[in-house]
């Protein structure tokens, strides 16, 4: 991979983490945000991360927080951002016709070798890029918040997007230090969106027909299934559980699917269910603390990185 030059659009939360994340690994990042004010807080918010990353001993890659600040530049015009750039990652907010705008100004200014990615966490490729000349250099990038400390990030492609852009994307997240994986398939919610709906979804109808307490079901995820998920997935973990896949199948393919079934419909998450979740939630975290809470989560997922990178 060329170790050149990366455009950032849209220079919020997402933006942000992207352009520290190209940066740490040397790149030059070039951010375009059309509110200039958000540009100027953007890189008035990275040197405070850059600074607070490397007291805690966090800071990626060899460079200094001086040299990958440096590496960071704002732009006045879009034009100006994409030029000469191999990579750019559009980070703006999660609206179908905004994305679809934005997509067309870039599709008339990069060139045919270029990658356009975009972070959407829900809308397909192939509703923002149909319609674009580039199409097929466009595939969709969708980080794991925050991105700095959550490394999984889903590459899906559109069925018209060229295999080598997949292919190059995937080893320039790996040049990142991210922990890509391909989506072969368009499908809505990409997979860790769909994995999150099955587990809130029964939770849901646990908690409205109450099998268990709000409580205790977090503590069966934190406790119980989340200790191995921090490190294994669910398939290594049952391959370990019997003696391999085969043997599983043998021994517990019944059970699993008798559970399964029992499965109910699914259900929009509405009425009086909302209230005793709530309520629930409130007696644990008191909704007045969330902010407090949210720092104390963002110091344990340090923790965690740490202690996975040291595993
Ligand atoms: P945000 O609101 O924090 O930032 C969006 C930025 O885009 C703002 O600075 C805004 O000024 C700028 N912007 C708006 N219109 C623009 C335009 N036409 N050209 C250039 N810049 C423009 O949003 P965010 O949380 O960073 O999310 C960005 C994208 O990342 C969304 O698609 C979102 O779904 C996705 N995403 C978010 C998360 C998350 O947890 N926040 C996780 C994964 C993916």
């Amino acid at each position: 991979i060329e170790t050149g030059k990366v455009g950032i659009v849209g220079s919020g939360l997402i933006g942000q983490s992207w352009a520290m994340l190209f940066a740490a690994a040397g790149y030059q990042v070039k951010i375009y945000d059309e509110d200039p004010s958000r540009m100027t807080q953007a890189l008035e918010e990275i040197k405070i991360q850059l600074q607070d990353l490397d007291k805690r001993g966090l800071l990626r890659g060899e460079l200094t927080v001086d040299e990958q600040f440096s590496h960071i530049s704002t732009n006045e015009t879009l034009e100006e951002c994409i030029k000469d750039t191999f990579y750019i990652q559009e980070s703006v907010p999660e609206e179908v016709e905004l994305k679809k705008k934005v997509h067309t100004e870039l599709d008339k200014f990069i060139g045919s070798n270029t990658i356009l990615a975009s972070s959407t966490s829900a809308i397909l490729p192939s509703i923002i890029s149909e319609a674009l000349v580039h199409r097929n250099r466009f595939i969709v990038v969708h980080p794991t918040n925050p991105p700095f400390y959550v490394p999984m990030v889903e590459l899906c492609p559109a069925p018209w997007t060229d295999p080598e852009v997949l292919e190059t994307t995937r080893a320039l997240m790996k040049d990142i230090g991210q922990k890509p994986v391909t989506i072969n398939k368009e499908i809505d919610g990409f997979v860790l969106n769909r994995i999150q709906s099955a587990i809130l979804g029964e939770g849901w109808r646990l908690v409205r027909d109450n099998v268990i307490s709000v409580e205790d079901f977090d503590i069966v995820m934190k406790h119980g299934l989340g200790r191995r998920y921090a490190f294994m997935g669910p398939f290594e973990t049952t391959y370990l559980n019997a003696e391999g896949w085969k043997s599983l199948s043998e021994r517990y393919a019944d059970t699993f699917y008798r559970v399964e079934k029992t499965f109910g419909e699914p259900e929009k998450m509405v009425g009086p269910t909302v209230d005793k979740i709530q309520n629930e939630c409130n007696k644990m975290i008191p909704i007045e603390k969330l902010q407090e809470r949210r720092q104390w989560r963002d110091r344990r997922l340090t923790a965690l990185a740490k202690l996975i990178k040291d595993m």
